[in-house]
């Protein structure tokens, strides 16, 4: 099973991976925990130089896709081949959520690089931590310094939760949205229990 992880800065998405990855392993399942952009050493120079460099928005898009391209054929198909688990934090529908959304890159651009980079493969299941604008900007200010995605403006990540939403609407059947302004304890629990549908 590929499973990935999704949510504007703020949504308290990196919390519940720690919790799925154990929950998993548990089931003694093998776990491959990675994460985009990223994943691989080539994939975290890129990490680096997309977070931290100004640079154009079609640039930002093929690096991320570049990024990605490393990580499936590195980590993500060599695993799920393996019969192991994969869970990434972000994945394509990153890209369509910021450099869509966020940025106002063409969508047809980002499918037609979907198609490129991986046609045929799709996560079994994504979720999607969802937040009100005003509580993911909140917990930022509160735990760490900005990076360069995070300094943007209210309407970037009010466009960016519009477009996860989106995708979340047209893919029903791996999106699952869950409200992260529950409670942790709450949100666990509905985890467990859209994991338990996978086993
Ligand atoms: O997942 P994490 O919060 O560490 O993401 C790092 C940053 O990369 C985020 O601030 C996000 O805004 C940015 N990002 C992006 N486009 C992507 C993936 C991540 O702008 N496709």
């Amino acid at each position: 099973k590929f499973i990935t992880f999704e949510g504007i800065d703020g949504a308290g998405k990196s919390t519940h991976i720690a919790f799925v990855a154990d929950y998993i392993q548990q089931r003694g399942i093998e776990l491959v925990s990675s994460r985009e952009p990223g994943g691989t050493p080539l994939g975290e120079k890129l990490r680096e130089i997309v977070l931290h460099e100004k640079m154009h928005l079609e640039t930002e898009a093929l690096l991320v896709f570049a990024s990605r391209r490393e990580h499936i054929a590195e980590v993500i198909e060599p695993a799920l081949a393996r019969g192991a688990w994969v869970i990434s934090d972000r994945f394509t529908d990153s890209s369509f959520a910021y450099q869509g959304g966020g940025r106002g890159l063409d969508r047809a651009k980002l499918e037609a690089l979907e198609q490129w980079v991986h046609a045929d493969l799709q996560p079994d299941l994504t979720l999607l931590f969802d937040v009100p604008l005003d509580v993911a900007r909140a917990r930022l200010d509160a735990t760490r310094e900005l990076d360069k995605f995070e300094q943007e403006k209210a309407d970037f990540f009010a466009a960016t939760r519009n477009e996860y939403l989106r995708r979340a609407a047209q893919f029903p059947q791996r999106f699952r949205v869950i409200d992260s302004t529950q409670s942790i304890a709450a949100i666990q629990l509905q985890i467990a229990s859209i994991l338990d549908a996978c086993f």
